[in-house]
């Protein structure tokens, strides 16, 4: 039976595209922590949209399991294939062509394995922005960004995927291409059926190809760094920041002193940005006009007059705002080189940031002595990466820590996963966290689109 199905997928995709050995095999099976580790029969390269819907057919018709990948940097396990028999592994990565770039139009029309950081590339060079930027962007592809509805630091101005989708193109579980490659800005044509596809994470279909929203690539920018010493003074800073810079505010992320003390105990020599506070907020505008720099600079000033800022360093270049972009981007890597942590990509109204920090923090810590919370993230999102480090800690005192957690989200009536989804790795909170009827209306939707359920079965929905 295996041999068969290998033997008709080297005949749709070409000998080469196939790879069944358990060491190539290997690097697919394993999630980007290093954390999960699944099974696979096969991983399959296909190098078209016609080969990736050869491929869903005959694995339906086999009914194995399909998982497709992309960049394999997700953070749910929603691409590695756990506890699942015989599963196939699609990898887009071979699709990865800019098909084209219509810098009138605003558009960008590219194969689902293209590499964020490419596709930001060949807007660039079309003098447009592809506002999507991540710390991950040197591996993720578009179908997994699509697929996982990816938010990242810019999401205040421009929104998540979901909203720099303009077209898409899928293979359905049966193998059937559904061409939606439009690059309509307004569309109301019955159902808009493309937001289906975006943020199901590979459950109801292989996104192949998908045409991308552009915007004016912006001549100012200004990044700067605010120190506070107070997590409440957050929320001030960021309504004073809206107020005097209104849509030009593009970012603002929020991480706390113990973020720069881990990175500066692993890499020696590196001396934070400037005299320690307890929580720093990182802060970009941009803008076509030349006048940014000094609204900016007035900004800050009223900033600091009115007392709010500890400290505030404005990049003068853009060498010095990548270095305080590195401030916040490697806090993840880092993260990942402390061992064991866990992970809470969480989100809950703006004005409750600190509310929320303080009372989680205070609960997990006081509760489980010798952990560490280590909260950062998106501010101007309400998305907060609320992590815990926790060396050599049981599964039970795992549990406990992610079960608070969760229970206090429900108090604010926020989400358990802002933008890293469910995956594999958040089934059972989906389940504690949504309610009966809504559970209901998603399986309604897979059971629609894959009645077999071939289409990675046993991420977000039970199997
Ligand atoms: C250092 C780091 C920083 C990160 N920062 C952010 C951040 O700021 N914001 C954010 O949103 N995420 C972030 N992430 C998470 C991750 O980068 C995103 O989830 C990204 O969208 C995953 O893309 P990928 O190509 O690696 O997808 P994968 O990991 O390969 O897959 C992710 C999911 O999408 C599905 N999938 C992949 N390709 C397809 C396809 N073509 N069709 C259908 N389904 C598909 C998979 O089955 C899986 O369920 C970060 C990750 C890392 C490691």
């Amino acid at each position: 039976m295996k041999a068969q199905l290998l033997d008709a997928l080297r005949d749709a995709c070409g000998d080469a595209a196939v790879l069944a050995d358990a060491a190539s095999i290997e690097p697919y099976v394993t999630d980007w922590r290093g954390t999960f580790v699944g099974r696979a029969s096969a991983v399959v390269r296909p190098a078209s949209t016609e080969q990736v819907s050869e491929v869903v057919r005959i694995c339906s018709d086999a009914r194995i399991p399909i998982v497709p990948q992309g960049g394999n940097t997700g953070l749910a396990a929603g691409a590695t294939p756990l506890q699942l028999r015989d599963a196939i592994i699609v990898s887009l990565s071979r699709m990865r062509r800019i098909v084209s770039v219509d810098a009138d139009a605003y558009a960008v029309t590219v194969e689902a394995g293209c590499v964020l950081a490419d596709v930001q590339q060949a807007a660039r060079r079309a003098e447009r922005l592809f506002p999507l930027s991540l710390a991950a962007e040197g591996s993720a592809e578009i179908g997994g960004l699509v697929s996982t509805n990816a938010g990242g630091t810019a999401v205040l101005r421009y929104g998540t995927m979901r909203s720099l989708v303009l077209g898409l193109e899928a293979v359905l579980p049966d193998g059937r291409i559904v061409d939606g490659l439009r690059a309509l800005y307004k569309d109301n044509a019955g159902y808009d059926w493309k937001q289906l596809f975006i943020g199901a994470e590979g459950t109801l279909g292989i996104v192949t190809r998908a045409v991308l929203r552009l915007f004016p690539m912006p001549r100012e920018r200004v990044t700067a760094l605010i120190g506070i010493d107070l997590s409440e003074t957050a929320l001030r800073v960021f309504s004073h920041l809206q107020t005097m810079l209104g849509e030009t505010l593009s970012a603002c992320e929020l991480f706390p002193d113990r973020a720069l003390a881990l990175r500066v105990a692993y890499e020696p020599g590196l001396r934070r940005p400037m005299a320690e506070h307890a929580w720093y907020l990182l802060v970009e505008a941009t803008s076509s006009l030349s006048t940014l720099r000094t609204a900016a600079e007035e900004a800050f000033v009223a900033l600091d007059d009115a007392g709010l800022a500890g400290a505030i360093v404005i990049a003068e270049n853009s060498a010095q705002a990548r270095a305080l972009w590195e401030w916040r981007e490697t806090i993840t890597e880092t993260e990942k080189r402390t061992g064991r942590s866990v992970k809470h990509d969480v989100s809950v109204p703006i004005s409750a940031i600190p509310e929320f920090i303080a009372r989680a923090t205070e609960r997990i810590e006081r509760d489980h002595p010798g952990v560490t919370v280590l909260a950062f993230g998106h501010f101007g999102d309400g998305n907060i990466h609320f992590n815990v480090l926790v060396p050599g800690a049981t599964t039970a005192v795992v549990d406990a820590i992610s079960a608070a957690v969760y229970e206090m989200i429900a108090d604010f009536r926020g989400s358990i996963t802002a933008e890293h989804g469910i995956g594999r790795y958040r089934r059972n909170e989906l389940l504690a966290h949504r309610s009966i009827f809504e559970m209901d209306l998603m399986r309604t939707v897979k059971r629609a689109l894959d009645p077999g359920n071939v289409m990675n079965p046993g991420a977000v929905l039970e199997e």
